[in-house]
């Protein structure tokens, strides 16, 4: 179980370039793994509608962040597309000292100092999209963002690709369905684990 007395919980995390399908997938996976905590981040970015502070992010100024970081309050930090993220010590450490599984959203920077710091402790799932047309296509799709920042995203996602086999599991968003079967096996037998 992971959230029994005295055994540590696990740390899932899933690694994608934005626009992939990230989000929508965990917040399926969200409702299927009760037991699942969400890592919430901290950032710089504006809040987009619909997201809420301290269950999305914990949304602060790039001041708030810098100070947060020399105190050493993140394990891991990035900037991501011109914000600023980063991931909670003490949140983390609290969360699986006590038996609880977390779950991770992060950026190909941030797992990798999230697998130096926590090694094989941490497993890391890579969502790829079909390709870079596709995706290109959900990040206009998805109407969130501004054409420069697309255009950035899409970027970053060339490089972020070449990474894809780089981690513990793939999984392929084609199919959403198919893509959410994939992704549920891979977290169930790490939870079993
Ligand atoms: P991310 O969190 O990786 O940035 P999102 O979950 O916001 O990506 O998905 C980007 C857009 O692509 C959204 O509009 C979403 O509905 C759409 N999308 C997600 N998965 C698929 C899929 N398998 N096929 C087609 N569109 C998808
Ligand atoms: P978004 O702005 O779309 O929510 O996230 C942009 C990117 O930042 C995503 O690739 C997401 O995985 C990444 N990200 C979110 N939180 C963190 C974090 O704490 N650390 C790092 N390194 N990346 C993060």
């Amino acid at each position: 179980m992971s959230d029994s007395i005295g055994e540590k919980g696990k740390i899932i995390i899933i690694v994608a370039p934005s626009g992939t399908g990230k989000s929508t997938l965990i917040k399926s996976l969200k409702e299927d793994f009760r037991d699942l905590h969400w890592s919430v981040s901290f950032t710089t970015r504006p809040m987009r509608e619909g997201e809420v502070d301290g269950k999305h992010y914990f949304y602060i100024s790039r001041d708030e962040f810098l100070k947060k970081k020399d105190q050493g309050d993140f394990i891991e930090w990035a900037e991501v597309h011109g914000n600023f993220y980063g991931t909670s010590l003490g949140f983390v450490s609290s969360k699986v000292n006590n038996g609880y599984s977390l779950l991770f959203d992060l950026d190909v920077q941030g797992a990798d100092n999230m697998k130096r710091v926590f090694g094989d402790e941490a497993k890391a799932i890579f969502i790829a999209p079909p390709s870079i047309e596709a995706l290109e296509e959900r990040l206009r799709g998805r109407g969130t963002d501004s054409e420069d920042v697309i255009k950035l995203r899409l970027e970053n996602a060339k490089g972020e690709l070449s990474r894809r086999d780089d981690y513990d599991f793939v999984v392929v968003n084609d199919d959403l369905s198919k893509a959410y079967s994939d992704l549920k096996a891979v977290v169930e037998g790490i939870l079993q684990s």
